[in-house]
């Protein structure tokens, strides 16, 4: 049984209240109140006291299987994640509805993932601290407590603890548990979701089924990405594991080639990492991956994941940057290596890979330039090669890939 048991948001208080505590078959007006903070770092308070403003006309979530057994109101409208009777949107993986303030954490974070390779929040809120894990070795989804014994049954969560190999509510045979019932072509549903839902100029590609995952086939442009993707399982010795190929050079590469060893579901390329000699402008690079991935992209069948990333080591000019958000049709995000105080290091990345613009959209344009003020101590010593910054970029590739999953935790 693999449980985890850190809290999600950092160091703080632990306000979650023991589930059991409450009289669960009193469904009356209650004395908890849910309050939905930006932050995820409390998920529960507890407060007895009439002076208290709610933040919504937002139910008690356990008043949720009162609404719907005893007063008979339909389930898609409340939202399954808050209780909230102000539903904007329907839940595209279990049947409810959602308000629009967990919408917007939903598109954010359904794709996040820690580095233990599992999904960062709940499956169902998209918050939650405490998570419950689906052991199926295909899956990485978590579940809070809080939803399960809401949606579930009172007393679920503390079950699903007990047991060894606990399989989640998108892995189980039977779609209905309690009151989560899975939705029907619930893969469909998250595609139509992310289209409908999210200002991006790309459509999101459909997540594949275990059953249906096959493995990844990397185009790997002037920086390696080989290492990484082997300690995330996505390569490994042997035919049944997925196929990298990497080039240092593409002056002389002309379409018929990447036809010859596509098609590819990745296209991966950076700049050279500061201190390295080149010879080459930085814009270079940008030209030719861009190129390249024109050609690899157009074998790609239709409607077939294919994802493509450019990573900056911080040497392109703004004027390229610029450039590059044209060509890519997007803004780069920053990702930085912290430690301590200290940015060591940092890239720009464009990609189209899930949840990578949600992750490290939040960079001001303050501490963007702090960085670019600390690029020169940098240069000296060669900086590691900017594909160990963005491993956990690759992470959502699993919903899409073969993988194995023995590959996690990996060192560094
Ligand atoms: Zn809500
Ligand atoms: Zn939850
Ligand atoms: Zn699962």
């Amino acid at each position: 049984m693999t449980l985890s048991l850190e809290p999600q948001g950092g160091p703080g208080p632990d306000l979650t209240i023991d589930l059991d505590s409450l009289d669960k078959e009193q469904w009356g007006p209650s004395c908890v109140t849910f309050l939905d903070l930006e932050d995820h770092t409390m998920d529960v308070i507890s407060v007895d006291s009439n002076e208290l403003s709610c933040p919504s006309p937002r139910l008690d979530r356990d008043l949720i299987a009162h609404e719907v057994r005893v007063k008979q109101r339909r389930i898609e409208d409340i939202c399954i994640c808050c209780g909230s009777f102000q539903v904007s949107t329907e839940h595209p993986l279990f049947e409810g509805g959602m308000c629009a303030s967990c919408k917007n954490k939903f598109l954010e974070s359904l794709f996040l993932y820690d580095n233990d390779g599992y999904q960062s929040y709940c499956s169902i809120c998209c918050s939650g601290e405490t998570l419950l894990i689906c052991e199926n070795p295909d899956c990485t989804r978590c579940y809070c407590f809080e939803c399960v014994d809401t949606l579930v049954s009172p007393g679920t969560s503390e079950k699903v603890q007990a047991m060894s190999n606990w399989v989640c509510f998108l892995c189980l045979p039977f779609p209905s548990n309690g009151l989560l019932h899975r939705r029907k072509k619930w893969r469909d549903r998250l595609k139509a979701f992310y289209d409908q839902e999210m200002e991006s100029p790309f459509e999101m590609y459909k997540t594949v089924p275990a059953w249906k995952r096959e493995p990844v086939r990397v185009l790997s442009l002037f920086g390696d990405i080989q290492k990484e993707l082997v300690s995330l399982g996505f390569l490994e010795g042997g035919s049944d594991h997925g196929h990298l190929k990497y080039l240092d050079d593409v002056t002389n590469v002309v379409r018929r080639d990447v036809e010859e060893w596509g098609p590819f579901n990745l296209v991966y390329g950076s700049t050279p990492p500061l201190g390295h000699a080149v010879e080459r402008p930085p814009g270079w690079y940008l030209f030719q991956f861009h190129r390249v991935l024109q050609y690899a992209q157009s074998q790609a069948p239709r409607g077939q994941p294919f994802f493509w990333m450019f990573v900056d080591n911080l040497v392109l000019t703004a004027d390229d940057r610029k450039v590059a958000a044209r060509f890519l049709e997007m803004e780069p995000v920053t990702i930085q290596e912290v430690c301590g105080q200290v940015t060591q290091n940092a890239v720009y990345v464009w990609s189209n890979i899930p949840a990578v613009k949600s992750k490290h959209a939040a960079l001001t344009a303050e501490k963007e330039l702090s960085l670019l003020v600390q690029d020169k101590p940098r240069a000296r010593p060669p900086a590691p090669a900017p594909a160990a910054l963005v491993k956990s970029c690759f992470l959502p590739l699993r919903e899409y890939f073969k993988y194995s999953s023995t590959a996690l935790p990996s060192p560094p």
